[in-house]
């Protein structure tokens, strides 16, 4: 893709220490030349090692175009004071808190960082326009990366769409509902620059440990049960990283003030299906001498747990020329092979974390 941020533009990415903020950094550092500041809490899930890899085999000035700040967004005052140190031409939103198991444990982490942590970046932003240039004013953007998760669940026909009706049904849907809706009214009240993005299941490397794919990838490489919440039957539109990082960088360049966009992959499988095919690919490529399916075991189901997400992306192909590259094969494929190789990370980072792959969110008796 051609460069979209040249030199002159200051890009800040909240939630750059995640799984799709890092890959968003890692395009800006490979095929843009702007400024950029990747702002995070550091929470369990965050990890620098992606970006830090790009940047020890950057050129002097490469590495300098990048600053880390560690900051909670629920910070109001140190906020401000980055915010305005920064000055940026565009702020890409994506710090959230995003399990939704943890979601169901601990909903309070979600309501800080979701809601009110949306709500602050949004009155600083509006005050640091009602500060700057027309000139600024005019060309400044504030992306919003949300998810289909808050049109809430399909039946086993139908697509969402721009035009779908929110109706969220988890605590972390909830949450990302009211960022959305915090994100329009900051737009429609007070003229804030916005866009937002809609997305399916993101997956591909770097993702932390606990979200489905990588989970069953190192159970199985680990011999330990593989968890099928449920029948299995549950449907997800799998977004290869990449692709969405594409999306994401052509809505803020073509996209129109106040649009949304939904964004999936257009490759829908049921979790049965995913897992399935994950183990049957290991077994292959590594030529196992034990069967990973074996492995599979039939858990208790999530509570509330959504049937089926299937995101209709026709409009963001045709206002913004955007189409998934990978299909979920090729997708897949490159994602598995990643964790295999990079098993040391992923022990690292739930080291880190503190975290054994144990269940979570399931409802006390
Ligand atoms: P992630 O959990 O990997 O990363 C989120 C990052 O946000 C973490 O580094 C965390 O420390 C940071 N963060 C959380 N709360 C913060 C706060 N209060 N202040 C500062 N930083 C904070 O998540 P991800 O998968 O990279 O998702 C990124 C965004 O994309 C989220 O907004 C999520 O809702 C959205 N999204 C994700 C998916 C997906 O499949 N992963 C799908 C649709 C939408």
């Amino acid at each position: 893709m051609e460069i979209l941020f040249e030199k002159d533009k200051k890009v800040l990415v909240t939630g750059g220490a995640g799984f799709i903020g890092g890959a968003l950094i890692r395009r800006l550092l490979i095929n843009n030349s702007c400024e950029i500041f990747n702002l995070d809490k550091l929470g369990y899930a965050s990890d620098l090692t992606g970006i830090d890899s790009i940047l020890s085999k950057a050129k002097s000035d490469d590495r300098e175009r990048y600053k880390f700040i560690k900051l909670n967004l629920v910070n109001q005052k140190r906020l401000r004071e980055a915010l305005f140190s920064i000055n940026p031409d565009i702020i890409f939103h994506l710090a959230a808190e995003t399990h939704v198991d943890r979601s169901i444990d601990n909903p309070s982490e979600f309501i800080n960082s979701n809601i009110i942590g949306t709500f602050n970046l949004l009155n600083t932003v509006k005050e640091f326009l009602e500060e700057s240039s027309i000139k600024k004013r005019n060309s400044f953007r504030f992306h919003h990366i949300s998810t289909d998760e808050v049109f809430g669940s399909l039946g086993n026909k139908g697509h969402f769409t721009e035009s779908s009706r929110y109706q969220p049904r988890s605590p972390y849907s909830s949450t990302k509902a009211a960022s959305d809706h915090l994100v329009n009214a900051w737009h429609h009240t007070y003229g804030l620059p916005t866009i937002i993005t809609n997305c399916s299941n993101n997956y591909g490397p770097w993702q932390f440990p606990e979200k489905l794919l990588p989970l069953i990838i190192n159970r199985a490489l680990s011999r330990r049960s593989i968890p099928m919440y449920g029948d299995g039957l549950n449907r997800r539109d799998w977004l290869y990283v990449e692709d969405h990082i594409d999306a994401i960088l052509l809505a803020s360049k073509k996209g129109k003030v106040g649009q949304t966009f939904c964004i999936g992959g257009g490759e829908e499988k049921t979790n049965k299906e995913v897992i399935f095919q994950t183990c049957k690919f290991l077994e292959k490529y590594l030529d196992l001498d034990y069967s990973c399916t074996n492995l599979i075991k039939n858990v208790q189901d999530r509570p509330g747990h959504d049937f089926r997400y299937s995101i209709d992306s026709s409009y963001a192909r045709e206002e913004l020329g955007w189409a998934p590259k990978n299909t979920f094969n090729e997708g897949l494929k490159r994602t598995i092979e990643w964790y295999v190789k990079n098993q040391d990370w992923s022990k690292k980072i739930l080291k880190k974390a503190n975290y054994n792959i144990s269940r979570m969110g399931i409802l006390k008796e």
